[in-house]
């Protein structure tokens, strides 16, 4: 057992699936959960998703020796003002925010001194969302990444990883400002990208042609899963990751704008060699155990499973 109690705050996805992550490795004495809606504490309930659901976070928080802010990274500084006084001496306060530095920001000046502050970011997710969401895989063999401040704690920083270790993730640790363009490129650009491509196709009014969802090839399915992502979790990436996500769709423009030259020029040759480049980032992700390469992403069809 790593904590005595974990409290984890929002129930959604990622609380959810750390909570029975938790139970499964055995990693704490109890969890006790809370969200903003009366319904979804229903829910959490209803489906043992931890092993006590209480009406606040002033309730959650009190004794927890881990305390992790489960909530979209704009409503993070609320939450921390409202526990922060709450908090048990020597607790560790994390969360799971997709970005770090804005999250420093909001919330580390609502926390007590004698509080350890070690921020993470789990690199897994599905584009559900709820307190139905979880389930205990989520984090296995995927890599979170924690954002230790300057001068923290190590002792803290150790069990959290070895709690993130049980639930079946890799862990490295790096400075906030370099996770925040790394995820930039590797999942917040990427993103932008898939819910343009999507309202692009509405826009046009094609997407609702029986046709085109009929004949949906892989490319634009797989676009339409993404942009099927939590709208207010997004939102809040976008606009507290500014900087990083900027930074990248200039570069994504200029590269989109060499290929547009290149098909009007005919220029195959650039299109081969780029798109020689591209598999094998591709192939490297596989080779990494970070992908599937069964055809389709190894889903079947309906009438198969
Ligand atoms: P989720 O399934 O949508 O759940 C969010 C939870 O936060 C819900 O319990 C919700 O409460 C609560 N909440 C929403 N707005 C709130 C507010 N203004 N004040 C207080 N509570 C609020 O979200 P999730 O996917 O688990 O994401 C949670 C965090 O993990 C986010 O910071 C996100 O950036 C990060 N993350 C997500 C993924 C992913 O793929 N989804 C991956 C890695 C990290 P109600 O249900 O009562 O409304």
């Amino acid at each position: 057992m790593i904590y005595q109690r974990v409290a984890l705050i929002g129930l959604g996805l990622i609380a959810g699936s750390m909570s029975l992550a938790i139970r499964r490795g055995g990693l704490a004495g109890e969890t006790v959960g809370t969200a903003r809606s009366a319904q979804t504490r229903e829910i959490a309930r209803e489906i043992g998703l931890c092993d006590r659901i209480v009406d606040t976070v002033v309730e959650a928080v009190a004794g927890a020796d881990l305390v992790v802010l489960c909530v979209p990274v704009g409503a993070m500084a609320a939450v921390a003002a409202e526990i922060g006084p709450h908090l048990a001496p020597g607790a560790t306060v994390t969360d799971v925010g997709s970005v770090k530095q804005a999250v420093i920001d909001a919330v580390g000046p609502h926390l007590p001194e004698d509080v350890h502050f070690v921020p993470g970011h789990p690199i897994a997710g599905t584009e559900h969302s709820g307190p139905r969401a979880g389930f205990p895989e989520l984090f296995d063999s995927r890599w979170t990444l924690l954002t230790p401040l300057e001068g923290g704690d190590p002792e803290a920083e150790a069990k959290l990883r070895a709690l993130w270790e049980g639930m079946g993730s890799f862990v490295e640790s790096m400075d906030a400002n370099h996770h925040d363009l790394v995820l930039a490129v590797t999942s917040h650009a990427p993103h932008l990208i898939a819910y343009t491509m999507v309202g692009v196709a509405d826009d046009l009014r094609r997407v609702t042609d029986s046709e085109v969802i009929k004949y949906s090839a892989a490319g634009f399915r797989d676009f339409t899963r993404i942009a099927a992502s939590d709208p207010t979790m997004w939102r809040d990436v976008f606009l507290s990751n500014k900087d990083a996500t900027l930074e990248i769709l200039g570069r994504f423009t200029e590269e989109l704008f060499a290929l547009q030259r290149a098909i009007r020029t005919g220029d195959g040759e650039h299109l081969h060699s780029f798109f020689t480049r591209t598999r094998e980032i591709r192939r490297g992700i596989i080779e990494a155990g970070q992908d599937t390469d069964a055809p389709d992403f190894g889903r079947r069809p309906k009438s198969s499973s």
